[in-house]
């Protein structure tokens, strides 16, 4: 470290004390730095897989992809601003920037950022991301308390596994089937929740000339959860089957050119773009039967 360098550090530092001392509602808590929140390989050993960098890439047409290898990010663009679905974990923030960066658009005109659902590894980077861009963060009510608070809650079926993050402000709370807009661009809120209460897919329509296609984010539907919780009969979630069939039965019946997942590998993202088979009128239809199976077989060990 040369000296200018630490002089405008320590600058830098003095600068951030007489701030937060004058001004103590105003300080930014130490808390919502991703410094905070590194997982150990022993307690998160899926992070190192799922943080491999990928290069962004265009799904189709305005759609971009701009997360890690195994956790999606997706940026939606438009000349007015840019629309961004999940955040990754907290270490993943500073790649989607790059991502974004590096296919020449601007972090500063991202005007909206969504999210599947609120656990660590999609929720975890988007404090930071709300910072870079100046985003309004917009959620369904169970997932903005979450995302609020840096932590899921008692009646995540994950309670007491699934990390904290940097907490984010959430400035909007969405209903059910709400239309979000940035300029020209509108995305759908469709609740799917089970794998959290707050759990959200987004739809959105996205083109290249005449040639337009139903994209569907859909959030993940894994019946997964912390030893001793029972999608059967939670007391902290009580409507957790019912929210799953909910999902299910909403999934099937979207319009889903383009299936995308927040984990790329739940969906074969990847083989399906080598392949040239991105386009599957019926990927919804399947996602939504796998997820089905996947919660029978669950129950059954319940029961
Ligand atoms: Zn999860």
């Amino acid at each position: 470290m040369n000296f200018t360098l630490f002089a405008r550090l320590r600058i830098g530092t003095l600068l951030s004390l007489a701030l937060a001392l004058s001004s103590p509602a105003k300080a930014q808590s130490p808390d919502s730095t991703r410094a905070n929140y590194v997982y150990s390989a022993a307690q998160c050993p899926s992070c190192a897989d799922w943080s491999v960098p990928h290069q962004p890439i265009r799904i189709f047409g305005n759609t971009w992809y701009v997360g890690t290898n195994g956790l999606s990010a997706i940026l939606i663009t438009s000349p007015e601003g840019h629309i961004l679905i999940d955040g990754g974990l907290p270490a993943s923030a500073p790649s989607i920037v790059a991502n974004i960066r590096a296919l020449n658009f601007r972090v500063e005109d991202v005007k909206l950022i969504v999210n599947s659902h609120a656990h660590y590894d999609h929720a975890g980077g988007i404090a930071e991301l709300q910072r870079a861009s100046g985003a309004e963060v917009a959620a369904s009510p169970s997932s903005g308390r979450w995302i609020r608070s840096g932590k899921s809650w008692p009646d995540d079926p994950q309670f007491g596994i699934a990390f904290s993050y940097p907490p984010a402000p959430v400035a909007r709370t969405i209903a059910d089937g709400d239309t979000l807009r940035v300029g020209s661009l509108a995305i759908t809120a469709h609740f799917t929740g089970g794998h959290t209460p707050g759990g959200t897919t987004w739809s959105w329509r996205s083109c290249e000339g005449s040639v337009c296609h139903g994209i569907v984010y859909a959030d993940s539907q894994s019946p997964i959860s912390a030893e001793g919780f029972f999608f059967t009969r939670s007391k902290e979630y009580p409507t957790a089957l019912a929210d799953f069939e909910h999902g299910f039965d909403v999934l099937a019946h979207l319009q889903c050119d383009i299936l995308i997942t927040p984990h790329p590998s739940v969906s074969r993202l990847w083989e399906r773009m080598e392949s040239g088979a991105l386009t599957d009128s019926d990927a919804c239809k399947w996602f939504a039967a796998g997820a089905r199976q996947a919660l029978a077989k669950r129950v059954a060990t319940e029961r």
